[in-house]
């Protein structure tokens, strides 16, 4: 290991400095969010089997409610724009700006170069559980998605078709994309209800099991024309393992909620990013 230099106490108590200070970004009108969505009404209803993987499609202005009908569940989200599958949920530059889980005000943001608002978190049944004692939160941006290529390699070879890339791809292919194709638009989730952390001595992560139960709800609005795709994870609550069918999985529920038409009067969807895209290369 290399020897600390004499300063090495002095460098470590420099102040840290927010990389990304959200009050300078345009603001939710959280307030107008809230009188709408009092007055919207359920107008579809989706439920995600356990260890599988649903699509649904929003009009933006809509609301969608993720929630546990039967018991704890974590669910991985994937986000396209509805008519431009090039456009999806930025899990790394969200987590830059709103934290490593997020709650009612965050935005999910869409990736680069369109960098805009997908959805907002109007509401959180589970605002109130904060950071544990071990330093866990919930609703996490750090975890990628269980996989089969990781399980593969940690298993020594295993075979296993329901981690929630799996369960991803399945359903993308069901909307008519090829296979291959559909794998590599599965991208980082929001990983609804999962409560998560990095452990204080090695910086790994962790999980450990969900404090949602039933009737716990996560519900959001759809800024633009959303594909939405979410997965029941094989690890239910992921209170232990995640990658098989140990684990007791219960169903999600996403219900599509529909304010009347003047309830969002003067709202419209945010444009794509305004950066001119020239990236200083000569015109
Ligand atoms: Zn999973």
């Amino acid at each position: 290991m290399t020897p600390a230099p004499a300063d090495a106490d002095a460098r470590r108590a420099v102040a840290p400095v927010i990389c990304y200070p959200t009050d300078a970004l345009p603001a939710p009108d959280l307030a107008r969010y809230d009188r709408a969505l009092e007055r919207a009404r359920v107008t579809a209803q989706i439920v995600v089997a356990p260890r599988e993987a649903a699509t649904f499609r929003l009009r933006a202005g809509t609301f969608f409610r993720i929630s546990c009908p039967e018991g704890s569940q974590v669910g991985d989200l994937n986000l396209f724009d509805a008519d431009n599958p090039d456009e999806r949920f930025f899990s790394g530059k969200t987590r830059a700006l709103h934290g490593t889980h997020v709650s009612t005000g965050a935005r999910l943001w869409s990736c680069l170069p369109y960098l805009r608002p997908m959805a907002t978190i109007v509401r959180d049944t589970l605002d109130w559980y904060g950071t544990d004692p071990h330093g866990g939160r919930v609703h996490d941006v750090i975890g990628t998605r269980c996989d089969p290529h990781t399980h593969y390699l940690l298993s020594h070879g295993g075979q296993y078709h329901h981690c929630c890339h799996s369960n991803l791809t399945r359903a993308l292919v069901g909307e008519g994309h090829p296979p291959a194709i559909a794998e590599r638009m599965v991208h980082d989730v929001l990983n609804v209800f999962m409560c998560t952390g990095f452990t204080a001595d090695t910086g790994q992560y962790f999980m450990k099991a969900s404090p949602a139960r039933r009737g716990d709800a996560l519900t959001l609005f759809a800024e633009i024309d959303l594909l939405g795709v979410l997965s029941a994870c094989p690890g239910g609550d992921c209170g232990a393992e995640h990658s098989s069918d140990a684990a007791q999985c219960h169903p999600l529920l996403v219900e599509v909620l529909t304010p009347p038409a003047d309830a969002l009067e003067g709202w419209s969807p945010p444009a794509p990013n305004g950066y001119d895209g020239s990236h200083g290369l000569p015109g």
